[in-house]
C-alpha cells in the first residue's frame, strides 16, 4: 500500500503528487514532516485548509476567532447549513470536515483569537504561516512575527473579484511593512462586507498561497514566486510585478521594530471591517463559565448555545461569548457601546 524510497513511506493516496517533479517522493516526505499555521478560516482559510490537508502536510492548526453563518456559505467550501444551525466556531467546523478528507493529517482547531500575547502560544514551532485573515491589524502583527522568527509565511487577500498575493521571507525578500508601510485607516478601503467577493477569486489566490506553500515545505524554496500577484476576474487583469528586495529602512525587517509584537498598537477591542460588530478581548488566562453565563441571561432574552459558545440576543444586540472570555458584540460599531454591554452582560 506504501510507496518506499529510502526508509521513508509514503502512503499511495499521495501518489499523483509524487509523480508531479516539482516534489518527487523527497518532497512528499518533507511535506508530510511539516508544521503550518493557518491564521483564519474564512474563505481563503477553508481552500487553503483543503488543499494542505490533502496535500498530506504533518500538523495543520487552524486558528480562526469566528463561527459560521449563512452568508459564508457561498464561498467558504468547508462549511454548511448544518454548521451555521450549529453555531459552530469555523475551526471547529473545519478540523470536523477536513479528519474525513485525510486522517493522516494532524489537524488542530484553535478558536481564537492573533493577538500580541497569544502569538507565540499559537505560531510558536511553526514551518510556515499561512494568512488567510481579514485584517491588517493581524497581518502586521503576523509580518512582525514571522521577520523576529524568520518564518516564512504568504500573504492573501481578495474582495469582489479581486485579489493579491506574494509571499514572504524573510531576510530574502520585501516583508509586509517594505510592501504596505502601514495599514489602511479602518473604513477606507473595501471589504468584503462592503463590496462583496465572488468565490472564483478566493479559489485561485488561495490555490496561489497553497502552491508556494507546497514549494517551501518539500524543499522547492528556489521556486518560490518573487513576485506581486494581483488578479482581477471580472475585468480580466492580471499584473505580476518584482517583489521589492528587503528594505534597509523599513521599520521591521531593517530596523528590527515589532510594535504589533510588542502590544503597542493592539487593542482589547476591535471593530469587525464591515460586519457591524465589535470583538471584545479579555486578559489572557481567562475563563468565562458558559453554563453560569447562560443561567444569568438567560432571563433577559433568547439564548443559544453549544460546548464552545454562547449567543445572546438582548436589547437588539447580539452577544456571542466564548469559554476564553472572548465576545463578538453585534448590532454596532461603537466600541464603547460594546464595551459597556460587555461590562453589563458578561462581566469585568
Ligand atoms: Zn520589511
Amino acid at each position: 500500500m506504501s510507496m518506499e524510497a529510502g526508509s521513508t513511506p509514503a502512503p499511495s493516496r499521495y501518489s499523483r503528487q509524487i509523480l508531479f517533479n516539482g516534489i518527487g517522493i523527497e518532497g512528499q516526505a518533507r511535506i508530510m514532516n511539516s508544521r503550518v499555521a493557518l491564521v483564519g478560516c474564512g474563505a481563503l482559510g477553508t481552500v487553503q485548509a483543503s488543499l494542505l490537508v490533502r496535500a498530506g502536510v504533518g500538523t495543520l492548526r487552524i486558528i480562526d476567532r469566528d463561527y459560521v453563518e449563512e452568508s459564508n456559505l457561498q464561498r467558504q467550501i468547508l462549511f454548511d447549513e448544518e454548521d451555521v444551525r450549529a453555531v459552530l466556531p469555523k475551526a471547529v467546523a473545519a478540523e470536523k470536515k477536513l479528519r474525513s478528507a485525510n486522517s493522516l493529517v494532524k489537524v488542530e482547531a484553535v478558536v481564537d483569537d492573533v493577538h500580541a500575547s497569544s502569538i507565540e502560544r499559537l505560531l510558536g514551532g511553526f514551518d510556515l504561516i499561512i494568512d488567510a485573515t481579514d485584517n491588517f491589524d493581524t497581518r502586521f502583527l503576523v509580518n512582525d512575527y514571522a521577520v523576529r522568527n524568520r518564518i516564512p509565511w504568504i500573504y492573501g487577500a481578495c474582495v469582489g473579484s479581486y485579489g493579491l498575493t506574494f509571499p514572504i521571507l524573510s531576510g530574502e525578500t520585501a516583508c509586509l511593512r517594505c510592501v504596505f508601510e502601514n495599514a489602511p485607516p479602518a473604513g477606507i478601503s473595501p471589504s468584503c462586507d462592503t463590496a462583496g467577493v465572488i468565490g472564483p477569486i478566493v479559489s485561485v489566490i488561495a490555490g496561489m498561497q497553497a502552491a508556494e506553500a507546497l514549494k517551501i515545505l518539500s524543499g522547492g524554496r528556489d521556486k518560490v514566486s518573487r513576485k506581486i500577484t494581483s488578479i482581477d476576474l471580472w475585468d480580466n487583469r492580471l499584473e505580476v510585478i518584482d517583489l521589492p528586495l528587503p528594505h534597509p529602512d523599513c521599520p521591521c525587517c531593517g530596523r528590527l521594530e515589532f510594535p504589533w509584537l510588542d502590544g503597542s498598537s493592539g487593542s482589547d477591542a476591535t471593530t469587525l471591517c464591515g460586519r457591524n460588530s465589535v470583538q471584545i478581548r479579555p486578559r489572557d488566562g481567562v475563563r468565562i463559565d458558559l453554563d453560569d453565563l447562560a443561567r444569568r441571561l438567560g432571563p433577559l432574552g433568547r439564548l443559544e448555545k453549544n460546548r464552545f459558545l454562547l449567543r445572546a440576543e438582548i436589547d437588539g444586540y447580539q452577544l456571542t461569548v466564548f469559554g476564553d472570555g472572548r465576545a463578538i458584540i453585534n448590532g454596532t460599531y461603537d466600541i464603547s457601546v460594546a464595551k459597556s454591554l460587555y461590562a453589563r452582560y458578561v462581566g469585568n
